[in-house]
């Protein structure tokens, strides 16, 4: 039974028209921010987030979606940062296990592979090593006949011999949501759409300066502490501040991924590309994830997408592991890029700049930046040790304890029962199928119940946008009244990711916007925008490039 009402984004406004002091802005809603609002507001905090964009609407929902240890990362002797992330990978486990699936890893070798056997099985023994001790399992060496044995898919001549080993799979927009949800479930006030234009030291803290993106309104707010987690904006959210010098310096890499048809599912693979780069093929169910690249971008953030020279590197690294398909842009079913926030090393090339965070302690402002999706709840703590102090106030008295607090959604105690007893009454009491039943427990746990309530409302609500798609119109009701949605790009490809599909959600677009308009009042003129909203948006950034 899932016990908290969350706040709705018009009620979160009026309460910070009230009241407009706090101790905490959180400037960002991608997964630094969320981990950070959700743990101050279990310290004790008051909290207020605001987000220029949607929850997770930058590098957040661009990533892998891996809660992984980081294989590559022993490349570059970066032992800490990966023990610190297999540590967390399995924290994310425990706190979210309907987020968290794990995979088997399989890693073949060819005759043209730049990284050796026994590079490989070294590697994957320390890799074993530096999560100790951990539930997910460890790694197996092969040899061609065992991988050929195991996967026949991967015959191929060149085929020398391999390993596998383990990881899990995220959903990192879901996971971010469900940091915000845990955060206003707690009376943290978070806002998407809510740009910060600028701020400025003042006698008692810090006074923020922000505008109501969908109204226009312009609000002040103030704080005692102000942390910027903006991710590859950090270095232009420092320079909102008026006569403050801030020293974040970043780097931002790009990486794309393709999406194709699902061709394996129980598995994940990765490739050792022939420049040596890893290359991840991922297994959604209704597609395979493939990417991905590691570019130095220097255009401006909101311009990232996919490139003609990334989607040719990443088909080229799948024709080399199957052949005989053929991969070719008529097999893409979408495409997206997003922006590593790396804070810059001198003399470190993109690939060896590490990923490791950093946090500048100004006082009454705080810059975190870098880091990984996987370490996110680690970086939280360490920020929010920083403002209690600058806060004066004892970290004893406000212990964090998020490493063993289930996020909003996941306090099943036991997830295995949980779902198979959720799977029985979706598919008797409320006749769906397998595949909708599972998607709906995977993205949404507990919060399941929310969407039957509105089935429960109106049965109509239980069919499918998509034929052939397990997703239902429920969900764009639930996305619009708990999951502060406010267009169809929050919902098709953040919410839930049928942008990712085959057909990128287009022909559940009229559907979506009725859904939508029905719940916030939309006229005929902002209904049409909105359907051209989302098809601009697909042509812009998820269609495979000219
Ligand atoms: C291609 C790729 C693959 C990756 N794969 C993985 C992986 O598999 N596993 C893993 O652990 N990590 C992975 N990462 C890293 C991980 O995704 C990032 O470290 C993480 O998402 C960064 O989150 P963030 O919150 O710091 O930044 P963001 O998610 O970008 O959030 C910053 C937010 O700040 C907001 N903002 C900016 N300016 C303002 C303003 N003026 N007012 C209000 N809001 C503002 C933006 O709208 C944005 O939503 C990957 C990264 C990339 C690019």
């Amino acid at each position: 039974m899932i016990e908290t009402e969350l706040p709705s984004r018009e009620q979160m406004i009026n309460e910070l028209k009230q009241n407009n002091s706090f101790d905490v802005v959180v400037i960002g809603g991608g997964i630094t921010g969320a981990g950070i609002a959700r743990d101050a507001m279990l310290r004790g905090l008051r909290v207020c987030l605001l987000d220029k964009s949607d929850f997770s609407g930058g590098t957040s929902s661009q990533s892998s979606k891996l809660l992984h240890g980081g294989l590559r990362y022993l490349q570059n002797y970066e032992f800490s940062l990966v023990r610190e992330a297999a540590l967390e990978r399995e924290r994310n486990l425990e706190m979210a296990p309907h987020l968290s699936k794990i995979y088997r890893f399989v890693v073949p070798l060819y005759k043209w592979s730049k990284t050796p056997k026994f590079l490989l099985r070294m590697g994957l023994i320390l890799y074993d090593i530096l999560a100790y001790p951990k539930s997910i399992g460890s790694h197996k060496n092969l040899g061609a006949k065992g991988i050929i044995k195991e996967y026949p898919f991967l015959k191929n001549d060149q085929l020398v011999g391999g390993a596998y080993y383990h990881d899990i799979r995220t959903n990192d927009s879901r996971l971010t949501l469900a940091n915000i949800q845990s955060a206003t479930s707690g009376h943290a006030i978070a806002l998407n759409y809510f740009k910060v234009e600028s701020w400025e030291r003042v006698e008692d803290g810090v006074r923020v300066d922000a505008i109501d993106l969908e109204t226009s309104e312009k609000l002040k707010i103030k704080t005692k502490v102000l942390v910027n987690a903006s991710g590859p904006w950090s270095e232009d959210v420092e320079k909102l501040g008026k006569d403050f010098e801030g020293d974040m310096k970043i780097r931002r890499t790009k990486g794309t991924h393709i999406t194709i048809r699902p061709k394996f599912d129980d598995f994940a693979i990765l490739i050792v590309n022939n420049d040596n780069r890893p290359i991840f093929l991922i297994p959604w169910d209704e597609f395979t994830v493939v990417g991905t690249t590691d570019d130095e971008w220097k255009e401006s953030n909101e311009s990232v997408k996919a490139s003609k020279e990334d989607v040719d590197y990443i088909l080229s690294a799948l024709n080399r592991l199957f052949p005989e398909e053929n991969y070719t842009y008529d097999d893409i079913f979408s495409t997206w890029a997003g922006l590593r926030p790396l804070v810059y090393q001198a003399g470190k090339d993109e690939r060896k700049t590490s990923r490791n965070h950093t946090i500048h302690n100004y006082g009454d402002v705080i810059s975190i930046a870098g880091g990984k999706l996987t370490t996110y709840r680690e970086m939280a703590r360490q920020t929010v040790d920083k403002v209690l102090k600058n806060l004066g106030l004892p970290i004893s008295k406000h212990r964090c304890v998020t490493a063993n607090l289930p996020l909003w959604s996941a306090a099943y105690p036991d997830y295995e029962t949980f779902s198979s007893e959720t799977t029985n009454i979706l598919r008797t009491k409320y006749n769906l199928g397998d595949d909708t039943a599972k998607m709906l427990i995977e993205f949404y746990g507990e919060a399941t119940e929310l969407i039957t309530n509105i089935i429960d409302e109106d049965q109509t609500l239980a069919e499918r946008l998509e034929d052939n798609l397990p997703f239902i119109k429920a969900q764009v009701v639930h996305a619009v009244r708990h999951e502060y949605a406010l267009n169809p790009v929050n919902v098709l490809r953040r919410r839930f990711q049928i942008a990712f599909c085959k057909g990128n959600g287009l022909s559940s677009l009229d559907t979506t916007v009725d859904l939508m308009a029905r719940e916030l009042n939309w006229n005929a003129d902002k209904r049409a925008e909105m359907t051209q909203m989302y098809i601009d948006y697909v042509n812009e950034f998820m269609a495979v490039p000219k």
